[in-house]
């Protein structure tokens, strides 16, 4: 039987991560690996874990809660999946970081979900930068209403920008919304929308991770690259 080896794809990616920094002069300190274990079962997670994962993504709320149950580790889970406004109270209670937030409505359910557990949630705000209608994401022009609506909340602190460019395997075709998301971060940040400090962008995946943080990537969310295929 094929076996897929966690651990030394793990450790291959995060050489993969100190390469792409060394060869753009970043310091790979400012860039975190977030390990998609969506759909993995706890024992491989574990594996991620023993390891070195220190950050997990998942998608799903209703898994995570079963997972955090076995894994029960100094972790932190990150969610980057679609939030329903309705599962607001579990994200902020199993949750570290939220890649996801793309409406008013949403923000305001974390926000006061947060406040009932006098916790302040951070948050990055999911930006559709390519424009597809497919695609989650509030669309780049209106980004900074948005800000400007969450940024008031007092349970909420806005981190930076999420983006999810069309999927493609050729990695340079990613490159370009990698630049438009880094673009708007800069644009948005000389704004200087009061209580938001944007420091993190979260963007590539395990095809074109490395492209990303020649971009400026601070948060890259790998599953394929060290899980194997989902089934
Ligand atoms: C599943 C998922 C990933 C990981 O994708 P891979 O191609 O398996 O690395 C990253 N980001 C988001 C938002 C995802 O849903």
């Amino acid at each position: 039987m094929f076996d897929i080896d966690i651990a030394k794809n793990l450790q291959n990616v995060q050489q993969r991560i100190t390469a792409a920094a060394a060869r753009c002069g970043r310091n790979p300190d400012e860039i975190r690996l977030v390990t998609v274990s969506k759909t993995i079962p706890a024992d491989k997670i574990q594996q991620a874990i023993d390891a070195g994962a220190t950050i997990l993504g998942e998608n799903y709320i209703q898994e995570t809660r079963k997972k955090i149950e076995i894994i029960r580790r100094n972790i932190s889970w990150h969610f980057i999946g679609h939030l329903q406004s309705n599962k607001a109270k579990y994200a902020v209670d199993l949750f570290n970081l939220i890649h996801s937030v793309d409406s008013t409505h949403v923000a305001e359910q974390l926000n006061k979900e947060a406040g009932k557990k006098n916790k302040v949630m951070p948050i990055l705000i999911q930006v559709n930068i390519s424009g597809e209608d497919t695609k989650h994401g509030i669309n780049p022009q209106v980004t900074i209403k948005l800000i400007e609506v969450i940024a008031p909340l007092g349970n909420l602190r806005i981190k930076g920008l999420m983006t999810m460019p069309p999927w493609s395997p050729d990695p340079e075709e990613s490159r370009p919304y990698f630049i438009a998301l880094r673009k708007l971060k800069d644009e948005l940040t000389s704004q200087r929308p009061e209580n938001v400090e944007l420091q993190e962008l979260s963007m590539g995946m395990s095809a074109d991770f490395e492209v990303a943080i020649e971009e400026g990537a601070t948060l890259v969310r790998v599953g394929t690259a060290i899980f194997g295929p989902r089934k």
